[in-house]
């Protein structure tokens, strides 16, 4: 990647900070938690922030944290981490992996895991806290550093917000995040201005049919039919109905019916993930999905009483907006701090992240931005590059970042933004 930009007084902080750093960094990740039971990761990064001078609030949105520093007048900026760990059995091979079990929402025992680098999030979220009341004299207004739970499950945001964040505490006229990246080199900065996430709904069908034996298929109604035609229709939601230029996907992941050969069925069960930016293309194809569903059933002759059911899940998880212009300003800065290699925009995904939570509660009165810190090491990155290594995504046993990298560059970066949006008085 891109020489780094000339020594700077806050990038040797930061490096001076980072053995501690490591340790906590690998101490979260030895000890991942999962959604909404993230009980002792919050306790033991509150009581940092405690011992930093931050007026702590904890079980926020259940299991959240709300730490606050008032700091004279000016602007409020709130800067998140996430603290969820995945049901995933680790196999990164670290000295310091997850031997952690933990029984999800599904009832299963399963190992643990911060196979989506929320670690990473939390130790470079506590060294921009570090540095930020190091630099107290240097920035004026109200800083509000918040551990989300539940990012995984699309509801910690939403949980917090609910529980008052934005009522109790300082409202922010700010808020960042950063997300570490599998796809991009350690230690680079990636940003996509507007939308950057998708909106990520999950919807379930259920098909009636008239069930019987397979071979007197004249006397039923076969769902498993009806059902393979509805998941073709579908097809063309996205192809035939959605515009060109506006990105949209529907898949059905999980289609189930039956349960021996000669017997015909009386239901199917689709699972779909429908993914869009807008609100509009997220109306026309939950629309188009139910439209579609039924129209097919009356193709088949199914009576109006057993026409199929569709259910979108709630809460939804909102697409991620990042707020154009302060997105360029904060990205100038970058480019300026870090080099013009190592800041890039990048294509927006459609992925979901609840960051998005945090605009949507107040969209007139926040900006915010969610960016990319690159985290696949850099050798791989090289080797992949070359054709002689796959990468592992966000979310795979394998996933081990270049920690180190993730977390200095993105403690500086979330440090500088903060300090350029909070300038001291006269400062
Ligand atoms: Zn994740
Ligand atoms: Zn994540």
């Amino acid at each position: 990647m891109a020489v780094p930009a000339q020594a700077d007084e806050l990038r040797d902080a930061v490096a001076a900070d980072m053995p501690g750093l490591m340790e906590l960094y690998r101490d979260l990740h030895a000890h991942p938690e999962l959604s909404f039971q993230e009980v002792k990761t919050a306790a033991k990064l509150a009581a940092r922030m405690r011992e930093l001078g931050f007026t702590v609030t904890e079980q926020v949105g259940r299991t959240g944290v709300v730490a606050v520093l008032e700091n004279g007048e000016g602007p409020t900026v709130m800067l998140r981490a996430d603290m969820d760990g995945l049901p995933v059995v680790e196999q990164t091979g670290l000295p310091f992996a997850s031997k952690e079990v933990a029984v999800p929402a599904s009832g299963v025992e399963t190992g643990v895991m911060h196979a989506c680098g929320h670690d990473t999030h939390m130790a470079a979220w506590y060294g921009a806290a570090m540095q930020l009341v190091e630099r107290r004299d240097s920035w004026s207004g109200t800083l509000v550093m918040i551990l989300q739970p539940a990012e995984e499950l699309g509801e910690g945001a939403l949980a917090m917000i609910e529980d008052g964040l934005y009522t109790r505490f300082p409202k922010p006229d700010y808020v960042i995040a950063f997300h570490d990246a599998a796809q991009f080199p350690a230690g680079m900065i990636g940003y996509s201005p507007g939308f950057a996430l998708a909106n990520v709904d999950s919807v379930d069908v259920v098909i009636p049919g008239v069930g019987g034996h397979g071979a007197y298929p004249h006397t039923t109604r076969d769902p498993i039919v009806l059902a393979s035609a509805i998941v073709m229709k579908l097809q063309t939601l996205v192809s035939r109905e959605s515009s060109p230029l506006e990105p949209a996907v529907v898949t059905v992941g999980s289609f189930h019916s039956g349960a021996k050969h000669n017997i015909i069925s009386d239901e199917a069960r689709l699972q779909l993930t429908v993914r869009s930016y807008t609100d509009e293309s997220r109306k026309l194809l939950l629309d188009g999905i139910a439209r579609i569903a039924r129209g097919e059933a009356i193709a088949a002759g199914m009576p109006e009483d057993r026409m199929p059911e569709v259910t979108v899940q709630e809460p939804y998880t909102p697409a991620t907006y990042n707020s154009p212009d302060f997105t360029e300003d904060v990205m100038a800065a970058f480019r300026e701090r870090f080099g013009q290699d190592r800041v890039q925009q990048v294509p927006s995904v459609m992925g979901g992240e609840d960051f998005s939570q945090y605009l949507r509660a107040d969209p007139e009165g926040v900006k915010s931005l969610i960016f990319w810190v690159g985290g696949v090491p850099q050798e791989q990155f090289d080797a992949a590059q070359r054709g002689e290594a796959t990468l592992p995504s966000l979310h795979s046993p394998f996933w081990a970042p270049d920690a180190e990298k993730v977390i200095a560059t993105a403690a500086e970066a979330l440090t500088a933004a903060t300090l350029d949006l909070m300038p001291a008085a006269g400062g």
